[in-house]
């Protein structure tokens, strides 16, 4: 895949869970998340009880993970991780909750990937903190109630909606991560930077943050591209040099990284909807069968942006290019042809 985000999702980037922020006062942006979180987490621990569990949900890259683990640091408990599509039997949940120290966090990326029939042993295990198992087939079968610890269940992921109902219900913490803005993410470029040890102006970090699509990840990547760039490229006095606005430039027009920061797939997207149907409305699966890219990755990955940015608009109908995406196609839209 071209994109970005899933070439930075790859487990075991070194650099990415290294720099990662270990406390809420270090995670820069979501404001409301941050306040909420800080709030609910300074009154378990007064309680001396286990945190309510908690449902982060947005866009990949926008720190899900990252508020997990800062969950587990500040109530000072153990973290496991694990995520929906690697559950694969009701043995392999069993073994991750009794193995869970009382008021630990476990963290379940992609929880709306989970398989029904292991969800349903979830549902007992978050309310009354129990596991129903059945032991053996057939005639012989019999079923077993296990106590658990007190624990945290934090989940992620990228739309509520895809949640079951009754999922979504047992979760007494929902919170929506938004994208960032591009103060926010220029600040986490700086700090990246200098943890790095990589000298960039605050005009260059302001650059790398607005081509970010509002995601850390991303912003991340980008400057670890521009990083890499900037070693090699001659126009620039050697490595020592602070990195300037106009490096940055050329390194992400390069990358094909546009000055909003799409890149070649939301062009394509964008592209598609303006030239075979339009602008629009389409359904997301024609677009999909087209663009040979799967709904799921149109819908969370490269949709949200676009239409935060005006450049998309969601309609009953299907999608439309908004004002914006034609202006930044360099295209007139048809009705304003025709007048
Ligand atoms: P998600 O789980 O939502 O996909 P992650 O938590 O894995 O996102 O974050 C992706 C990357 O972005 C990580 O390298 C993380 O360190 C960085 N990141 C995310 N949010 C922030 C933030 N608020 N401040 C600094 N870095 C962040």
């Amino acid at each position: 895949s071209e994109r970005l985000v899933e070439q930075a999702r790859q487990i075991g980037d070194i650099t990415e869970t290294t720099l990662r922020p270990q406390t809420l006062k270090e995670f820069v942006g979501q404001k409301m998340v941050r306040e909420n979180l800080a709030v609910f987490i300074e009154a378990a621990r007064n309680r001396k009880e286990a945190l309510d569990h908690v449902l982060l949900y947005g866009p990949p890259g926008l720190g899900k993970t990252t508020l997990a683990q800062i969950v587990a640091r500040e109530l000072g408990v153990g973290f496991r991780a694990t995520s929906g599509p690697v559950i694969q039997r009701s043995g392999d949940l069993a073994a991750i909750l009794t193995n869970l120290q009382p008021h630990d966090v476990l963290f379940i990326d992609e929880i709306h990937r989970l398989q029904p029939s292991i969800e349903e042993i979830l549902y007992p295990a978050m309310e009354d903190f129990q596991l129903d198992l059945i032991i053996g087939e057939g005639p012989a079968a019999r079923s077993v109630r296990i106590d658990l610890p007190p624990f945290t269940l934090v989940s992620a992921t990228t739309r509520a909606g895809l949640l079951a109902t009754p999922l979504r219900d047992r979760f007494g913490i929902p919170l929506r991560l938004v994208f960032y803005e591009v103060e926010e993410l220029q600040t986490i470029v700086m700090h990246t930077a200098r943890k790095l040890q990589f000298s960039l102006s605050e005009s260059a970090a302001e650059e790398i943050a607005r081509r970010s699509r509002g995601t850390p990840r991303i912003a991340g990547r980008l400057l670890r591209r521009v990083r890499d760039f900037a070693g090699v490229d001659d126009e620039e006095g050697g490595t020592q040099a602070e990195v300037s606005r106009a490096l940055v430039d050329r390194a992400l027009t390069k990358l094909e990284v546009d000055r909003l920061g799409l890149d070649a797939m939301d062009r394509r997207y964008l592209h598609r909807i303006a030239e075979f149907h339009n602008g629009g409305p389409v359904g997301v699966e024609t677009l999909s069968a087209a663009l040979a890219e799967s709904r799921d990755t149109i819908e969370d990955v490269v949709e949200p942006y676009l239409i935060q940015e005006g450049l998309v608009m969601r309609t009953s109908r299907g999608r439309m290019l908004g004002m914006r995406g034609w202006q930044h196609l360099g295209l007139i839209p048809p009705e304003q042809l025709g007048a």
